[in-house]
């Protein structure tokens, strides 16, 4: 009898071990991916590979059209962040797509209002996709240049802006969190001028 007892004891106390050890793990697994979307973002970012492209959104559609003119949130650049990561990775497989093949992509235009943007450096060698966080204008220069522009939420628009800065000083962290700043001009600047007007819910056909 005390052995069964002994047995009861030892059997209740192993179980609350194993359980204490699970929540123990799932606490420190919320603090290795805390990160800077929201529920939604995340399942929207995590729904597909980083290979699949993200719908893009279309001012033709009413409920598209007030996340693209919604002002963006800032985040915080942690490589260690994987739905920053995949959504990186899933934001170039949209814009090298056939179906929306452009210079450049925000956020906003796959549903994620935060301030991302991924431009076409046509100014550098192999002219590669970058991508920038929270980036800023702080200076334009007052000499303006004529651009043909579209853009891929507005379907069968194109026009020639008028307004864009011939040259612009950019502000942006790395997506491994290096501060950084630099001049670009001409077409370069078109598309920097572009996408982070995006991320204020300032569209190119406001500027025609
Ligand atoms: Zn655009």
């Amino acid at each position: 009898m005390k052995k069964r007892v002994y047995l009861l004891i030892l059997t209740i106390v192993i179980t609350v071990s194993t359980q204490s050890c699970g929540i123990f793990n799932r606490e420190v697994k919320t603090v290795q991916y805390s990160s800077s979307f929201n529920n939604n973002e995340i399942t929207l970012i995590m729904e597909a590979d980083t290979t699949t492209p993200l719908r893009v959104l279309k001012t033709t559609n009413l409920k598209d059209s007030i996340i693209l003119r919604t002002k963006c949130d800032n985040i915080t650049p942690n490589t260690k962040d994987p739905f920053l990561n995949t959504l990186i990775k899933r934001m170039y497989a949209t814009v090298a797509d056939s179906a929306s093949l452009g210079v450049g992509i925000a956020a906003p235009q796959v549903g994620v209002s935060k301030n991302i943007i991924l431009v076409q450096r046509v100014d550098k060698e192999g002219e590669p996709f970058e991508a920038y966080i929270n980036p800023r204008i702080i200076q334009w220069t007052d000499k303006k240049q004529e651009c043909p522009e579209g853009c891929l939420s507005i379907p069968n628009i194109r026009g020639v802006t008028k307004t864009r800065a011939y040259a612009v000083l950019i502000e942006y962290y790395t997506p491994a969190g290096e501060k950084k700043s630099e001049m670009v001009e001409g077409y370069t600047a078109v598309i920097f001028q572009h996408e982070t007007d995006h991320l204020n819910g300032i569209l190119f056909i406001d500027h025609l």
